[in-house]
């Protein structure tokens, strides 16, 4: 069965419950499985995408039982959350160039596909382990992780979660997803603050030991739903390989010829996935990793060195604006086999916001990957040129992508992009890409978008206008652990 260690403590062991439940490893490490198990294209050809689902993760998830996976994959993806286009690889420009679109889910944003799946993952894991608390899933989010997190949370047993946004800090669409939330066991609070604020706020929570015995009293322990978390990942791996069969399906590639992936990177977790995939025999040929102006990891897969000393931008792709990639930890580990190595290299970042790696390691990397990234101003060109050459709409974040493939795509091999949100999500800034006026309110952005376009915005973003607010409460930035406690 597989077992997984700590990137700082090769050591240890964990099943991949316990990896689940507890999120991190007690020296700080994230959990990696010891192997790569093998999974061919042949395996997965003509399967739905739940059944590919439940593939990959039997794979990985090895005391979790058949029947569990079969209806925990079926409930995520099989449900009518999604609009029928589950893990869809479309051509944009007829030479090669795809998307898989990743926001048809129910919050229209690619994290939907860890965030539907993770959270039975983490029940069932409990009752394995025969915990019986009550876990409280605590949440800072600049928009896209708050609103999934809480659909894939909601009346689940045994959970509850809180969610805190800066107020003013997330697009109006944002913020109406999350202050509009159904569900018993949810709650949401505007933090006055900026995002750092309510990141600061909620991890001084974690490890304030009066909160943790004033939950302890009560039977309750804290957790994270952020990407570092195992459960998060393995989700991640099914779209690389669902998307791959679609080009073979419909005669694009060849059998076990190699295809490019261009992705969106902030944590680096989604990316990670598809090479995740390549190990388990995928026939994956360069990943690009895509960056806005915040492009520490251009640099990083360039020069070795990992150095983030430098202004944080606020950029139109909000989910990428990242400076510390915490999943890159576990390709360290995974390239390095050094744990030790690994440990020291990220109490550097800790203490001097950065670190190097020797030429030999960079080496192996960039058999993998390579990079690239683009401003705001190169995002909103693309914008435009796919819709008037192509008509192909994008929104920020896949844009910054699609102007890193253009450059770094092998040529002559197929090269999909991946879409991490409907341009919908984000109108003001798309609508203004496309030159047109962009109107005060943001709903008015959205129609006149699709007046523009022609394409209309999914039903779940559109329905928002006008749906009562639950939660309209601003704390001050010293309440948050009183918020946690009053859910
Ligand atoms: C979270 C997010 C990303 C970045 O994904 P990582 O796994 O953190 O690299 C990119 N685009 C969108 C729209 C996101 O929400």
């Amino acid at each position: 069965m597989m077992q997984y260690t700590s990137t700082r403590d090769d050591t240890l062991r964990v099943s991949a419950a316990q990896a689940i439940v507890t999120g991190l490893a007690p020296d700080g490490g994230l959990f990696v499985p010891m192997e790569f198990p093998r999974l061919t294209v042949e395996d997965v050809r003509g399967k739905t995408y739940a059944r590919t689902a439940r593939l990959v993760l039997e794979r990985f998830l090895g005391e979790y039982s058949g029947e569990f996976l079969d209806e925990a994959t079926r409930a995520a993806y099989d449900g009518t959350r999604w609009e029928d286009a589950l893990g869809r690889t479309v051509p944009v420009t007829g030479d090669g160039l795809y998307a898989l679109e990743l926001w048809h889910g129910p919050t229209s944003a690619f994290k939907d596909y860890a965030l539907q799946l993770m959270p039975r993952l983490l029940v069932e894991g409990k009752r394995l382990l025969g915990r019986k608390e009550t876990t409280e899933i605590l949440v800072a989010t600049s928009g896209d992780t708050g609103k999934a997190a809480l659909e894939g949370y909601r009346d689940l047993p045994g959970i509850k979660i809180a969610v805190f946004y800066p107020n003013d800090g997330t697009s109006e669409i944002q913020r109406l997803q999350m202050a509009t939330q159904q569900g018993d066991n949810v709650a949401v609070f505007a933090v006055d603050g900026n995002f750092d604020d309510a990141q600061t706020g909620v991890k001084r929570v974690f490890s304030d030991p009066a909160v943790a015995q004033a939950l302890a009293q009560r039977g309750t322990v804290l957790s994270s739903a952020n990407s570092i978390n195992w459960g998060r990942l393995v989700p991640q791996i099914v779209y690389y390989y669902f998307s791959y069969v679609q080009l073979l399906e419909a005669g694009h590639i060849a059998e076990g010829e190699a295809v490019d992936f261009c992705v969106p990177t902030g944590n680096f977790g989604d990316i990670l996935a598809g090479w995740y995939a390549k190990q388990m025999g995928l026939p994956v040929g360069r990943l690009i990793c895509a960056s806005n102006s915040n492009n520490v990891l251009t640099d990083f897969l360039d020069s070795g060195d990992y150095d983030a000393r430098r202004a944080f931008h606020k950029t139109t792709s909000p989910s990428m604006d990242i400076l510390v990639s915490s999943n890159l930890e576990r390709l360290l580990y995974h390239t390095t086999g050094d744990a030790s190595q690994v440990a020291a290299w990220m109490s550097g970042l800790n203490a001097d916001r950065r670190y190097r790696i020797p030429v030999s390691a960079l080496q192996r990397l960039t058999e993998d990957f390579s990079a690239g990234w683009a401003g705001d101003e190169q995002a909103a060109k693309t914008i435009r040129f796919f819709f008037e050459q192509h008509g192909y709409l994008m929104d920020p974040h896949t844009a910054v992508a699609f102007h890193a493939a253009q450059r770094k795509r092998t040529p002559g091999r197929a090269c999909v992009v991946l879409s991490t949100a409907s341009p919908y999500k984000f109108p003001a800034v798309v609508l203004g890409a496309l030159g047109q006026d962009v109107p005060a309110g943001e709903f008015d952005a959205l129609h006149r978008l699709e007046q523009y376009t022609g394409i209309p915005a999914p039903a779940n973003l559109a329905a928002l206008q006008g749906r009562p607010v639950r939660f309209a409460r601003v704390i001050p930035k010293g309440g948050i652990g009183e918020a946690a406690l009053s859910v």
